[in-house]
């Protein structure tokens, strides 16, 4: 398997420290729904982590659920994101309302990933639950001293990581005020950031507080990733991934905390998604064009039409969004279906077509390049039974419910089936009275049709 690691700026032959692959993701801050930008970050993960299994890896995947109140920004300012969430939602300014807004977008976070066929990860780790191993990561970082404590909190001093910022290849000369951090006259470097906030002055009233060396307060964000990912991987461990937003400040720091904490690298490959584009802008959780799975579905996608929409692009292009992409997706991924539930039992993988679709998945997840060796799989001259067969072996990856699809198809009554063929030879004859006449007979019966430029598709009314 090659994949491309961002640290070298190149594709390298994966090679895992043991069998079992130790993979970690960011996961949501859950102060709101995921939008369909942030879940195609976990499509790709989840791509990859089913590519390391079907190469015969075991993975332990580990996914953090972020539910300390956390900074707008990534860079130690902007409003607190928990707070935010109450002020929406008018709720109360206690530590109770937070636990339920965390609960309730944990909850409807993992609703989605479900809907997208996203496996769940080995280990989900509240942030909440890993504060104790959150300061002990802060206090070896405080005795190799690298930190330096202020009025407001203890923050990370980067002057003394001599390659601090390289994964994002920072110049950190040429950096300027506000570019990417804001003024804070005690911190002694324009990167450093906050390991640890102390509950002072404006923090005094931040709902979230523990007791630490270093006083009341709670933890830096980038502290979260660093001191989990360890704690349940080991450091090193084996990949670790997120959104490409992440590489110059989030990552750039759980790099320089991990190593000035244990003198050796938090993992050996960092793998991140280009971003999924609205209207040219990068997608907030916040102003327009917050887009859930929810609102593809009220308008009548399946959730699986957009997790094949993300795998049409290489999950290091940005992929641009917009619903007639999704319906030429819906349309492809309908087309699909009815091929396979006009197959047979499956019979034996075709082993030439599954070499081309492994060397397309193994060369750093090429998606696009292995949905064309569906396709061709389904045009070329194997038996149907071969073609279903290697289809169900592909989609162990591609998660698009190919073997349950076609068993709810086959499950559709002949009655139905000869209704849809009579409806055709209206449509064929432009009789459009008779066909809309024989669509509502259809519809009384329990089925919904929809007509593709593939031909007509056939499903249950919900
Ligand atoms: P957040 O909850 O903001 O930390 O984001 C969760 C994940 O989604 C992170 O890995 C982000 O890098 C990623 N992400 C955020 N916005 C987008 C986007 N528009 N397209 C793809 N990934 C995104
Ligand atoms: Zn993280």
């Amino acid at each position: 398997m090659v994949l491309y690691n961002t640290l070298d700026r190149k594709k390298e032959i994966f090679k895992p420290i043991k069998n079992r692959v130790g993979l970690y993701s960011c996961g949501p801050t859950v102060y709101n729904y995921a939008h369909i930008g942030n879940l195609r970050a976990y499509v790709f993960a989840d791509i990859l982590k089913k590519t390391l299994k079907y190469n015969g890896y075991k993975v332990k995947h580990v996914m953090n659920i972020t539910d300390v109140g956390h900074l707008t920004s990534d860079a130690d300012f902007g409003e607190d994101k928990m707070i935010k969430a109450l002020r929406r939602e008018g709720k109360k300014f206690n530590k109770k309302s937070i636990k339920k807004i965390s609960k309730f977008y944990t909850r409807a976070f993992k609703q989605d990933i479900k809907k997208l066929n996203i496996q769940f990860p080995n280990l989900w780790t509240k942030a909440t639950a890993y504060i104790k191993e959150m300061i002990k990561m802060i206090r070896l970082i405080e005795k190799n001293g690298y930190a330096y404590e202020t009025s407001d909190g203890l923050y990370f001093n980067t002057a003394k990581l001599p390659d601090y910022g390289k994964l994002a290849q920072l110049n950190i000369k040429g950096l300027q005020p506000g570019a990417r951090v804001e003024i804070n006259p005690e911190k002694k470097n324009l990167t450093d950031f906050a390991l640890w906030f102390k509950a002072v002055g404006k923090g005094k009233s931040h709902l979230m507080q523990w007791a630490s060396p270093w006083g009341k307060g709670w933890p830096g964000w980038h502290i979260e990733c660093s001191a989990m990912s360890s704690k349940c991987l080991g450091q090193p461990f084996d990949i670790h991934t997120g959104g490409i937003d992440h590489i110059p400040v989030h990552h750039t720091n759980e790099i320089a905390q991990a190593e000035a904490a244990r003198k050796k690298p938090l993992a050996h490959y960092w793998l991140h998604n280009e971003f999924l584009i609205l209207d040219k802008e990068k997608m907030a959780k916040s102003g327009e064009g917050f887009i859930t799975l929810s609102t593809l579905a009220n308008k009548g996608f399946n959730p699986l039409a957009y997790r094949y929409f993300c795998l049409t692009a290489h999950y290091r292009s940005p992929l641009n969004f917009n619903w007639e992409n999704l319906l030429a997706s819906q349309n492809a991924l309908n087309n699909l279906y009815q091929n396979v539930a006009g197959y047979p039992r499956p019979t034996k993988i075709n082993k030439e077509t599954k070499q081309k679709f492994t060397s397309a998945i193994n060369d750093d997840l090429d998606t696009p390049q292995a949905l064309s060796v569906v396709w061709e799989t389904i045009k070329s001259d194997l038996s149907n039974g071969e073609k279903m067969a290697t289809l169900i072996d592909f989609d162990k990856i591609l998660g698009l419910d190919l073997i349950k699809t076609k068993k709810d198809l086959s499950k559709i009554p002949l009655k139905i089936k000869e209704i849809v063929k009579k409806r055709e030879l209206f449509r064929k004859e432009k009789n459009w009275a008779a066909a809309d006449q024989l669509r509502q007979e259809i519809n009384n019966l329990g089925f919904q049709i929809e007509d593709t430029a593939q031909g007509t598709f056939i499903k249950k009314n919900n």
